[in-house]
């Protein structure tokens, strides 16, 4: 899964970048309403951390650019602390939840993954699939209880496939979904990715869908 994060203090910024980054996701950084407005209509994003007082262009213009282009992603705003002019007209100028400054770390963690759980329309914080679990609350993989060791590539193909589950997905999406914008993308690698997956989770829970992409079967 993919995020990018909108925030134009530096070390704000950052620590939001590598707690993402630990918890497994692809991370994009913009400093500035005007790289965000960009970054959100050319690249493909799993969420948005949008921070509302930014330079150039302020996080709730940017949050309606994207609305009127059709930009659908699901955002967590961040708000000034007690004001709730600014939460009422980030919910209202399609926001999907809030945070409120100063806050911790761990709470944007957790509205976020609930964000992108309800936009895959997975219910259940783990995502399971017969006996392969994948608990994005940890970024860990179990199978029957026993925890497989992947690398965060693999992590991310296979979080993205689990929160697609049952959908087939092109190589091409993937490649979008498990990159940051700065990374050297290389859709082959993909395919070396499901080879290394395939290997360490056994059994069939990727099945390849020829000329189409991959697919976890929508298994409870
Ligand atoms: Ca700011």
């Amino acid at each position: 899964m993919r995020v990018l994060v909108v925030e134009d203090e530096a070390l704000l910024s950052e620590q939001l970048a590598s707690a993402l980054g630990e918890a497994g996701y692809a991370v994009d950084c913009a400093a500035n309403g005007e790289r965000a407005d960009f970054l959100g209509q050319t690249e493909r994003y799993d969420a948005v951390v949008l921070d509302i007082g930014l330079p150039r262009i302020d996080g709730l213009t940017v949050l309606r650019r994207w609305r009127d282009a059709g930009v659908a992603v699901p955002v967590l705003m961040l708000t000034a602390r007690g004001s709730w002019s600014e939460k009422v007209q980030g919910i209202d100028g399609g926001a999907d939840d809030y945070v409120a400054k100063p806050f911790r770390i761990e709470e944007v963690l957790a509205r976020l993954r609930a964000l992108i759980r309800r936009s895959s329309g997975q219910i259940t914080p783990d995502l399971r699939c017969g006996g392969l679990v994948l608990d994005p609350r940890v970024a860990r993989v179990t199978i029957d209880g026993i925890a497989v060791k992947l690398t965060s590539h693999e992590f991310r193909v296979l979080s993205y496939l689990m929160h697609q589950q049952g959908r087939v997905v092109s190589q091409a999406e993937l490649t979008e979904h498990i990159y940051a914008q700065s990374a050297d993308r290389d859709s082959n690698t993909v395919e070396v990715f499901i080879a290394r997956l395939r290997r360490k989770l056994g059994g069939s829970y990727i099945e390849t869908v020829r000329g189409l992409g991959y697919r976890v079967e929508a298994v409870p």
